[in-house]
């Protein structure tokens, strides 16, 4: 008889429960049955404890360090470029038990929550209050607080409460040494030297593991407004945008916008009828607006339109009657899964560029693309009001080195030279490294790697993934 020898997580589940008898720890044969998230990959470590306290992250992490085990922080695993993903021998810490909201301070527009707490049950925690969280995403309902921090996720609301980074008051995190940074300010205003939460917001879990964070919170504005606007460029969209800012009665609650070779496939896919649309239309602007009362903002955001119809080039236009109506307009936008399920391997991106060039950003790309291959196309969408692009390109196959390298460069050749950034809100993970590597300044990856080297020498945290040291 052969006797197997236990595997690397085998051994790493076996030591840690005999170290953490009260910690709740999940091992291969449990992960193996679970879905993964967003990545096949997030649970291939086999390995996951999950903390119901700092102190008890903090000495999982210490003891990580002390058998050299790499760490993968993991909260909603909705990530995009496969940040999360874990190999054999790896722990995967996850934030599920971080999950308490601790105090709403709702004259103060602050709420202390465990990095844990997903978006959406935050918001409705906040909504009876009359509050909300400034940043929104359609992953609402599974992206944790932790895990939007570490990727400084942006979303529909970011063009005017800013993207993550510009929410988060105050943070706590365990270090790569076991220790905890603690800042857990409930105050915007802090001139104390240098403020270190940024390198953890945005670090996509390499130099700490984010245990709470302070947020600020905005009103809510439940009273909505939903149209679909035609119209003959971004450009254009962007100056309706203007207009609908500048209106005192209404406030802008979104800005997304759909080129229209998205939009046709995405209506088709979800049995949306398009027979109001002009035909020379080059982009659909999904608009939303509150006001004092839904009517009131119906009928200022019709008469907006009606003020605007020629000025701003409007080819045709549709206003929700009603919720069900402006829910299958965010479907449209949100769910854009069919695009995957037509072509799986589409490779995807997510780029940034000043709003104000968007429409020549657009044309340059599409003759990069078409120039590389005349049969590759591309579907391009977006949170057009701060600028960011999401762009997967079709009829690719299984795409060869050669090719990808040469998608890439159609792709963020020139956002650098716009202003732009070829990663604006997914972050890097494991499939944006090339890019990082090639488009990142060097003068900032190498202090990025240096200030990695010093924080966590051993590479221990989210090994392998940005910033590479
Ligand atoms: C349908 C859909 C729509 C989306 N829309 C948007 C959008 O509009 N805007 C946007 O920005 N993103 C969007 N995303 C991407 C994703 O939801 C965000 O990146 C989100 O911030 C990830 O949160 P998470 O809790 O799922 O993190 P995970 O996927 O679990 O992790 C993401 C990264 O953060 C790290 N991490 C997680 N938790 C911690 C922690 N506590 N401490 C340290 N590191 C940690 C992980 O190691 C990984 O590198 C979308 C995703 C989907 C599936």
């Amino acid at each position: 008889m052969t006797l197997a020898m236990p595997s690397p997580a085998e051994t790493l589940f076996e030591t840690l429960k005999a170290a953490f008898p009260e910690t709740i720890l999940q091992g291969p044969e449990d992960l193996a049955g679970r879905a993964p998230g967003e990545h096949p990959d997030n649970f291939a470590g086999g390995v996951m404890a999950l903390p119901a306290s700092t102190e008890e992250a903090a000495a999982l992490i210490r003891f990580a360090r002390e058998n050299r085990a790499p760490v993968v922080a993991q909260g909603g695993r909705t990530g995009l470029v496969g940040g999360g993903i874990s190999r054999a021998g790896e722990l995967i810490l996850s934030t599920a038990r971080l999950n308490r909201i601790e105090a709403i301070h709702a004259e103060e527009r602050t709420v202390t929550v465990g990095a844990g707490v997903a978006l959406e049950a935050l918001q409705q925690a906040l909504h009876p209050l009359g509050l909300t969280t400034g940043i929104d995403l359609a992953s609402r309902g599974t992206a944790t607080i932790g895990g939007m921090v570490s990727t400084n996720a942006g979303g529909i609301l970011a063009f005017r409460n800013g993207v993550m980074r510009h929410q988060v008051l105050g943070l706590e995190a365990v270090l790569p040494d076991g220790s905890v940074f603690s800042d857990l300010t409930r105050v915007i205003k802090v001139s104390a030297g240098p403020d270190l939460k940024h390198l953890i917001i945005g670090g996509e879990g390499a130099f700490g593991f984010v245990t709470r964070v302070v947020l600020k919170l905005e009103t809510r504005n439940p009273e909505r407004a939903t149209a679909l606007i035609g119209l003959p460029s971004a450009g254009h969209a962007l100056r309706l945008t203007g207009a609908l800012q500048a209106r005192p009665a209404l406030q802008l609650e979104g800005a997304e916008l759909m080129w229209a070779h998205y939009f046709h496939d995405s209506a088709k896919n979800h049995g949306f009828d398009t027979g109001w649309l002009a035909p020379d239309t080059t982009a659909v602007l999904l608009t939303e607006v509150s006001g004092e009362s839904t009517e009131q903002a119906m009928e200022a955001l019709e008469a907006v339109l009606a003020d605007l119809w020629e000025e701003a080039g409007i080819t045709s236009g549709l206003v929700a009657q009603s919720l069900t109506q402006a829910r299958k307009f965010w479907q449209l936008r949100e769910e854009a899964g069919f695009i995957y399920r037509e072509h799986p391997d589409a490779p995807s991106f997510d780029v940034s560029l000043p709003p104000g060039s968007l429409d020549r950003y657009v044309a340059d790309f599409r003759a990069r693309l078409k120039a590389a291959n005349p049969v590759w196309d591309a579907y391009v969408y977006g949170h057009m009001a701060d600028g960011n692009l999401h762009i997967s390109i079709t009829h690719v196959g299984h795409a060869s080195e050669t090719d990808k390298l040469a998608i890439e460069a159609a792709v963020y050749d020139g956002v650098r030279d716009l202003g732009g950034s070829f990663s604006a809100e997914h972050g890097i993970g494991t499939e944006k490294r090339h890019a990082w590597l090639t488009y990142t300044d060097p003068v900032k990856r190498n202090l990025a790697q240096a200030v990695k080297r010093a924080l966590d020498p051993d590479g221990l945290f989210n090994r392998g993934k940005v910033p590479f040291a």
